[in-house]
């Protein structure tokens, strides 16, 4: 059963001032830390959570006028604003007060991963006002701003010395210091009953069942309601059972990126709700990540698939002590049984399985049992309490237990929908139900996803939306048509292979010639790292071929270009 979930607190409230409510929760011990950095050992205190969350409300309202309303969601910027390591860019838009989280983290200082490109894309479509950004990332969110028609004056730097470089650029630490040193400029808020279900708290990105990526609108109600079911399905507060999956005292692997829904809803709020410490990587290096676990005895790990192969294969994870992992979760993307096989005889004490779930369902839809040391092969886990779902076969009939068809979900934490695009919203977000654009079969709750009907591709946990490196390749000159497919990959799951049909120019200089048309697939895929972030790229490949099947009214037969990827030879992998 599900505990009341009160709709009418910020997340701030709920998550920072318990008090406020009278739902009752894990007690976190006032020397547990919130935050720990990973690489100085610093850790975040509740009291320092409050303080700094006052000192950038009242400076945000005082300096931008970002006012009672506009504040609201901003509160949550509390949690970057002690990521000062982490290079991760933020952005905020007023006067809604939306803001949306993108990784900037970059493997050269000059190439952050973002590029401007793909930023502005996010920029125009959130129609940001105000944007933090790791001084890393700073010149590519300067370039995709003035794209926008955004003035210099549009920037907090996240985690950089009042004397360095961009010293002319004020820095959320003086931000927050000078919101201190000011009397209150606003009032508290004060939500209606229902009002957190439809108050946006974050904008995430995700292409749906089709199309370019869009922002799905999450209002503070939805990330409340997972917390709490996923409490609810892992019995954090019954006094009888053990909290054997997180308590206040363990501590969580903060490695994947809190941008996506995963790493903000499961590894941030969760964590936060279950009186548990979060360590932070700023970025994943696997010997790093390994040094980590051991350096702070890390009791939970959230991860994806690609992790748990590197964990699983490479030579630096064996002979090490790993006693104290208690508890290992892969998610936001398939994970195969004979993988969570080798990775139980790492951590031989932790229960391993994996959660399921999308941004639009504001994450958790399903995950390992409470009372499961291993979850059952293929498995996604089982249906979480408070979800309601259904499996609707190709002919439209409801599927019965075992058989194969779209699961279509109902629950308290659902997203509101895509913001200001109604049209994608109306193909989602059909009558209170969540199309999942995934094909499963449900037994005894357990979910078995076993193909995916919508386009994304997802390499490495994050998601590729083949229409958008379609419109992108199309924009070059020597390119007809071209249909993206996702093809299998051990390490990344999935990786992007584009079959192109060549204009007649292109082909007359080719002239059958082997290498020019080796060297016209190399400037194709050039034609996509130079604009794209590096998991996007085409790490299949380029085919040409004479014509993208399509059915009579146009629409491109994906499934039959992927099916015929799968009888070619092996592509090359690039990583
Ligand atoms: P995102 O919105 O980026 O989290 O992507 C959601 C999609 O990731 C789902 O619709 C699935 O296609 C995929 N996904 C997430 N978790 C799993 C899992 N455990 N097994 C298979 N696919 C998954």
């Amino acid at each position: 059963p599900l505990p009341h979930i009160p709709d009418n607190l910020t997340i701030s409230q709920f998550f920072l001032q318990p008090s406020t409510s009278t739902h009752s929760r894990p007690i976190r011990p006032s020397n547990v830390p919130f935050f720990i950095n990973d690489r100085t050992g610093h850790g975040v205190t509740y009291e320092d959570a409050h303080r700094r969350t006052f000192g950038l409300a009242n400076a945000l309202s005082i300096k931008y006028n970002i006012g009672l309303r506009h504040c609201l969601p901003l509160e949550s910027l509390q949690y970057l604003s002690h990521l000062s390591q982490v290079p991760r860019m933020l952005t905020t838009r007023s006067p809604s007060g939306l803001f949306i989280r993108l990784e900037g983290s970059s493997r050269k200082p000059a190439n952050p991963s973002y590029t401007v490109d793909e930023l502005k894309h996010q920029l125009t479509l959130t129609k940001a006002k105000l944007i933090a950004v790791h001084p890393d990332c700073l010149d590519v969110a300067k370039a995709a701003a003035a794209a926008c028609g955004l003035s210099e004056k549009s920037f907090l730097l996240l985690d950089a010395s009042p004397s360095g470089p961009h010293s002319d650029t004020e820095t959320i630490d003086q931000l927050i210091a000078f919101g201190e040193s000011k009397g209150e400029n606003y009032s508290a808020i004060r939500l209606a009953p229902g009002e957190a279900r439809r108050t946006v708290a974050f904008l995430s990105f995700s292409s749906g069942t089709t199309g370019k990526p869009k922002a799905v609108a999450i209002p503070h109600f939805s990330v409340i309601a997972n917390v709490v079911q996923m409490a609810a399905h892992y019995r954090l507060n019954d006094p009888q059972t053990p909290a054997k999956c997180i308590s206040p005292g363990d501590v969580v692997l903060g490695v994947l990126p809190f941008f996506h829904i995963y790493g903000l809803v499961v590894i941030m709020h969760y964590t936060l709700y279950a009186g548990a410490s979060i360590v932070v990587m700023p970025k994943f290096n696997f010997t790093q990540f390994l040094d980590s676990i051991s350096r702070h005895k890390i009791s939970h790990l959230y991860v994806v698939p690609p992790q748990v192969v590197l964990l699983c294969k490479h030579p630096a994870s064996q002979g090490r002590d790993f006693s104290h992992v208690k508890f290992c979760l892969s998610g936001a993307a398939p994970m195969n049984g004979d993988l969570m096989m080798q990775v139980s005889k790492l951590f031989t004490n932790a229960a391993i399985g994996q959660g399921y779930g999308l941004t639009e369902t504001s994450t958790t839809i399903c995950s390992l049992q409470h009372d499961r040391k291993l979850g059952t092969i293929g498995s996604a886990g089982a249906l979480i309490p408070g979800i309601i779902a259904k499996v609707v076969k190709p002919d439209g009939t409801l599927a019965s237990e075992g058989e194969q068809g779209e699961l279509i979900v109902k629950g308290p934490a659902m997203a509101m929908g895509y913001y200001d695009n109604p049209a994608a919203t109306a193909e989602t977000f059909v009558d209170g139900w969540v199309r999942t654009g995934d094909e499963v079969i449900i037994r005894n709750l357990e979910v078995f996803v076993v193909d995916r009907l919508k386009e994304i591709m997802k390499v490495r946990g994050f998601q590729v939306a083949p229409a958008e490196l379609e419109g992108h390749l199309l924009l070059h000159p020597d390119v007809a048509d071209v249909c993206v497919v996702g093809i299998a990959d051990e390490y990344s799951g999935e990786i992007p292979l584009a079959f192109i049909v060549p204009t007649a120019n292109a082909l007359e200089r080719m002239n059958g010639d082997r290498e020019k048309t080796e060297e016209l697939k190399r400037k194709l895929e050039k034609h996509v790292s130079d604009h794209k972030i590096q998991y996007k790229w085409l790490a299949g490949g380029v085919e040409f071929i004479d014509a993208i099947p399509k059915n009579p009214s146009g629409k491109i037969l994906r499934r039959v270009l992927r099916e015929h990827a799968k009888t070619m030879k092996k592509p090359k992998a690039l990583r």
